[in-house]
């Protein structure tokens, strides 16, 4: 993964009733999209429960774009420009002009539920809502809102800033509008799009988040150690990276809830989670972004944790 998709700026007006851009959740994912959507020139606003989340946000993407800039892909005036763009919003109301949010917290259905009902209040009514859900139906989050029509599925995948693919997804009352301006919108920030129908999980999760649940089962059942596991993938089947490294990327909890959503979903007891999986979880062992999870990533190299 060492290629980078920089946004082109002038392609910034094709979705050109889209100025100002709302970001629910300051985590991996929101900080990855401002990041892309400031590059490409739109003006953002993050709202977080936390103004820490938004500092922490803001080195994070400082540093990704300083790698950019070393990289020559970006210059430093694109970098202070884009940077410039990003503020702070500390409740909903300061997202009452943006023309379109971007829901990105955490992948539980409760919490996106509260948060899109007291998120309508606050904006103007032509508004257009994305999710970057993993994998709640589209349409359940849309039926939430007071603008079915205008609210769509807008998954980016992680890292935002290196990866090109956002898949798009239509809630059972999106209407052609918004599908084409969230299109044009996704297009501007230099990425492609693919079109999934509104199932559990869409394509992407679909298929590899199975493939990552069959690993930590492969780990439970003593097939392999974590090392084997990842270097078997990586070298036998020329994977970039080992399935638990990349759940660990990931983060194991959104792993899980996307194999819950699959399981209870799709009812099949293929998707079952596993109870390692679970217990890693349970023990806020999370992944990169506790530091911990199949590997520790508190020493210089990440060691596996089992
Ligand atoms: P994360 O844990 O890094 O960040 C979530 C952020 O949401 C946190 O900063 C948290 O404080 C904030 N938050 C929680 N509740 C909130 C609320 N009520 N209002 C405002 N902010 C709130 O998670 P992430 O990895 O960035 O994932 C975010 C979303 O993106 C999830 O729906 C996830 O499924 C999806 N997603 C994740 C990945 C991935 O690889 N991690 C990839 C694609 C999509």
């Amino acid at each position: 993964m060492d290629t980078l998709v920089v946004p082109d700026r002038d392609k910034a007006s094709a979705a050109s009733s889209i100025r100002r851009v709302g970001i629910i959740g300051a985590g991996q994912m929101g900080n990855g999209i401002a990041h892309v959507a400031a590059l490409a020139n739109y003006e953002i606003l993050i709202n977080d429960l936390s103004p820490d989340a938004f500092d922490k946000a803001m080195v994070t993407i400082a540093k990704n774009m300083d790698r950019q800039v070393g990289k020559g892909l970006i210059t430093e005036d694109d970098k202070k420009a884009a940077l410039a763009l990003i503020k702070f919003a500390s409740d909903f109301d300061g997202l009452g002009e943006c023309d379109l949010v971007i829901e990105a917290a955490v992948e539980d259905e409760g919490v996106k539920r509260k948060i899109f009902a007291e998120l309508v209040k606050s904006l103007k009514p032509t508004a257009l809502i994305a999710t970057n859900t993993s994998s709640i139906s589209v349409t359940r989050l849309a039926a939430i809102t007071d603008r079915p029509e205008r609210f769509m599925g807008m998954h980016f995948m992680n890292p935002v800033p290196l990866m090109e693919l956002v898949e798009l997804i239509r809630g059972i009352a999106t209407d052609d509008e918004t599908f084409e301006i969230c299109r044009d919108f996704v297009h501007s920030l230099g990425k492609t799009t693919a079109v999934s129908e509104d199932f559990p999980a869409f394509i992407v999760n679909r298929i590899l988040l199975p493939m990552i649940n069959e690993a930590v089962y492969t780990l439970y059942e003593g097939v392999g150690t974590v090392d084997s596991i990842d270097k078997a993938m990586k070298l036998g089947a020329n994977h970039p990276m080992g399935p638990l490294e990349l759940a660990d990327f990931i983060g194991l909890d959104t792993c899980l809830s996307v194999m819950q959503v699959l399981y209870e979903g799709l009812a099949d007891t293929k998707y079952r989670p596993c109870p390692l999986l679970v217990k890693y979880v349970e023990a806020g062992w999370l992944g990169r972004k506790t530091q911990r999870g199949f590997y520790d990533y508190r020493g210089e190299t990440p060691v596996p944790t089992r």
